[in-house]
């Protein structure tokens, strides 16, 4: 069966590429009938964020990404909290040591530093291998009674993982074919910490296997920690799952999608950004799918049902995927457009009355009727559609450039005073009225249309210009056009 899993750790809020990572999870589940698991991997303590287990929680919630094994969910894995596993994880690294794959080591901040001099790498660990692990405090190079004595003494350790010397260590990966490192470039990587806790690599082996995890799909980034895994699986004699790693998202500017770079390009970095700055949940589910994955079709609006129905890891690419704004902004406007009109105008009045506009529920519904074509988000209504509700204070310049000609204040005073008069206020009669008097006057319809539109909503796009009068209200109309000759 298939058994998947989202293991984020809560070291901040949810960055869009993790939720990425949770939706291919989910539907790779969901399309195989299988079970989606939510893991908090929260055994650094360093790191850890108060708050984040809990904007990981909203982000699945508010995307609509079910849970069905987890921390709320509950399962028969439980706990799916790693801070709550630790016992567990501690028993198999005394398995590897015991088996001599795994050993302590003593070292002192300060050793690990004069090593790090001595090699020059930026990172002690990196040149903790097999080459040098014997100059090093540890259990390979001190004598039993040594080593027996530190423990006694009660001497801080870490656990560090034995890594052969000389390997090629081969796995299949789901996207992007064979891949292999050679153990050499591998360090002894610590499994348990001074603090007793594990590190991600072991807890992470222990819990998919523990869980019966059929595939491990998650982003390129984890690709370099995977041979480790392997080791370890081999060394424990368990099954590895089958891995698929996720291409990495990159900036439209090339190179990797990094926060500063988001920052300068107006791009969200963090899922609640998204939430906040107003983008509709499905549409951005929608995007992320295709940041990585395409149907091999034409179509790109897709619900979740369907992206579950034609989910497969077959069609993910191993090359970076650009990030690319206007495409959400367009997917957005792809979901805007297929809500009811009342669920809008429900959702758009507190963020029309946030903006200072008090307008009836049957008001609101009729210009979202008219608008909702013409918004990204919903709250762009709040400036887009100002004009229905306010009389516009300027006039768009170009607009008034090439519309308003020397004819206009006449044709418009007409217009004005002819709606004054009307009876009923429909856009059929302010239509048929517009056009008599341009035939009166022997001009075409658009020497009125155009200098109307201008006066009344200071732009020169929008809505038909008849539904945009009606919408605007009687009084306002013949106001804001006789206002527009002055
Ligand atoms: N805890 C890791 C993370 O924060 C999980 C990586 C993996 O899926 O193995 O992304």
């Amino acid at each position: 069966p298939v058994r998947v899993r989202f293991a984020p750790s809560p070291t901040g809020m949810l960055h869009i590429g993790g939720l990425r990572t949770a939706l291919y999870n989910y539907l790779f589940a969901r399309k195989h009938n299988g079970t989606f698991v939510l893991r908090i991997e929260d055994t650094d303590q360093t790191r850890y964020v108060e708050g984040a287990e809990d904007d990981i929680r909203r982000a699945l919630a508010w995307t609509n990404l079910d849970v069905d094994e987890g921390p709320d969910a509950g399962g028969p894995f439980e706990p799916y909290r790693q801070s709550e596993r630790a016992g567990t994880y501690r028993e198999y690294a005394d398995q590897l040591v015991e088996q001599g794959d795994a050993y302590y080591a003593f070292d002192t901040e300060e050793e690990l530093e004069a090593m790090r001099e001595e090699f020059g790498t930026e990172h002690a660990a990196a040149k903790y291998d097999a080459s040098t692990r014997h100059k090093m405090r540890n259990s390979i190079s001190l004598s039993d009674e040594d080593v027996q004595e530190l423990l006694d003494s009660g001497a801080d350790y870490v656990i560090r993982l034995k890594v052969p010397s000389d390997r090629s260590i081969r796995f299949d990966d789901e996207i992007r074919g064979t891949v292999s490192f050679e153990s050499s470039g591998l360090d002894d990587q610590v499994l348990i910490k001074s603090d007793g806790l594990p590190t991600y690599h072991l807890a992470n082996v222990v819990d998919d296997h523990l869980m019966e995890i059929s595939h491990v799909i998650r982003g390129e980034e984890w690709l370099s920690s995977t041979p480790k895994h392997i080791l370890m699986y081999e060394m424990f004699g368990w099954e590895p799952p089958k891995m698929a790693h996720l291409p990495l998202i990159m900036s439209p500017e090339g190179g990797k999608l990094s926060k500063r770079d988001a920052d300068d390009l107006g791009i969200p970095v963090f899922v609640n950004q998204y939430e906040e700055e107003g983008y509709e949940p499905d549409a951005l589910v929608n995007f992320l799918a295709f940041l990585g994955w395409n149907p091999g079709t034409e179509q790109e609006v897709f619900s979740l049902e369907e992206l579950c129905e034609a989910f497969s890891l077959k069609r993910v690419g191993s090359s970076g995927t650009q990030f690319d704004l206007d495409k959400l902004n367009w997917y957005n406007e792809q979901y805007i457009r297929q809500r009811s009109i009342d669920e809008l105008a429900v959702e758009a009045k507190p963020l029309l009355n946030a903006a200072g506009i008090e307008a009836s529920d049957e008001r609101i519904k009729e210009v979202v009727e008219l608008m909702q074509d013409r918004i990204t988000k919903v709250r762009d209504l709040a400036t887009e559609a100002r004009y229905f509700f306010e009389d516009p204070t300027s006039y768009d310049e170009k607009g008034v450039e090439k519309r308003w000609k020397e004819d206009s204040a006449d044709l418009l005073e007409q217009y004005a005073d002819a709606i004054e008069e009307m009876d009923e206020f429909t856009t059929d009669n302010l239509n048929s009225t517009l056009r008599s008097i341009a035939d009166e006057n022997d001009a075409g319809a658009g020497r009125i249309i155009h200098p109307s539109r201008l006066a009344v909503s200071g732009r020169t796009y929008g809505p038909g210009v008849f539904s945009l009068l009606h919408a605007v209200g009687q009084d306002a109309c013949v106001r804001r056009m006789r206002k527009a000759i002055e």
